[in-house]
């Protein structure tokens, strides 16, 4: 059985690129005769505001979609402090007392997740008294899970390849997990078969499926799909103030209607599809 997800973050609105996001997920599954399921994931400390969670769902109910929910990001933590020890119990992992800023002096490479890190803190004793991350050693990751590929419905096989993240993030210095782990996690434990999301994500996937290699998580494939715009091609963002579903639904627009119409290409005034 086909069963897909869609997975917010409480920390804005939910845009138009969400809202397509909800239905490609929302009709995938139905029109397999499968489950979709809405997961709030609220981990995200200061940032995330749960009252938003309550939104997203009239947001949700407002396009006409039917879901189940599963439990939220922060009821799970124990689980992903766990399999951080083990991981960390294998050699998989080390702490990293390093800043953002620090990296971004000593690395000049940039990878999806910001500047790679160079692996200062590799085998080295630390001040105690710093924060650490806990970082995945790659080469020793690699090494341990050999050769893989993944699937995207749309792009095809691919070959695990997670360099350019370097030694990603996998327990933040604030969080006790960062979004590679928890959504990892999170998506084995809730049986999806099938990750639906953005294009933007395309290339975290090949660290979830390391990830479900060295924790003998099952693989689901991949759907990826293309990104709204605004209207000078940059991704929807909360942050740059794409317009949000809610205030169209507040303002008693028909939501049924205009999830029809992402459904058949046609965006709001100044957006477009990439
Ligand atoms: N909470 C993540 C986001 O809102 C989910 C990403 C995903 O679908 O894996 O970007
Ligand atoms: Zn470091």
């Amino acid at each position: 059985m086909i069963v897909t997800r869609f997975a917010p973050s409480p920390n804005g609105p939910l845009h138009w690129g969400h809202a397509y996001s909800a239905i490609v997920a929302h009709d995938l599954a139905k029109e397999a005769g499968g489950r979709f399921l809405l997961r709030i994931e609220d981990i995200d400390g200061p940032r995330s505001k749960p009252e938003l969670a309550d939104e997203f769902r009239r947001d949700l109910e407002w396009l006409g979609l039917e879901w189940e929910e599963v439990p939220a990001q922060s009821t799970r933590i124990g689980r992903y402090e766990a399999v951080a020890r083990d991981l960390l119990d294998r050699g998989l992992l080390y702490p990293c007392t390093c800043t953002r800023k620090e990296i971004e002096k000593l690395s000049p490479r940039i990878g999806p997740d910001g500047a790679i890190y160079p692996g200062t803190c590799k085998g080295r004793l630390l001040d105690p008294s710093k924060p650490a991350a806990l970082r995945l050693d790659l080469d020793r990751a690699l090494a341990e899970a050999g050769e893989l590929t993944w699937t995207d419905t749309i792009a095809g096989e691919q070959a695990v390849a997670p360099q350019e993240f370097g030694d990603v993030v996998l327990v933040r210095k604030d969080l006790p997990a960062s979004y590679h782990l928890a959504a990892t996690l999170d998506d084995a434990a809730d049986g999806v078969t099938l990750v639906t999301r953005g294009k933007d994500l395309f290339h975290a996937s090949h660290v979830h499926r390391l990830l479900q290699a060295l924790l003998g998580l099952p693989a689901p494939q991949w759907h990826h799909h293309a990104l709204l715009l605004d209207c000078e091609g940059r991704k929807l963002a909360k942050r740059r103030g794409s317009p949000a579903i809610s205030d169209y639904r507040k303002t008693g627009e028909d939501g049924r209607a205009w999830a029809q119409r992402l459904r058949q290409g046609e965006w709001p005034v100044g957006i477009s599809r990439a």
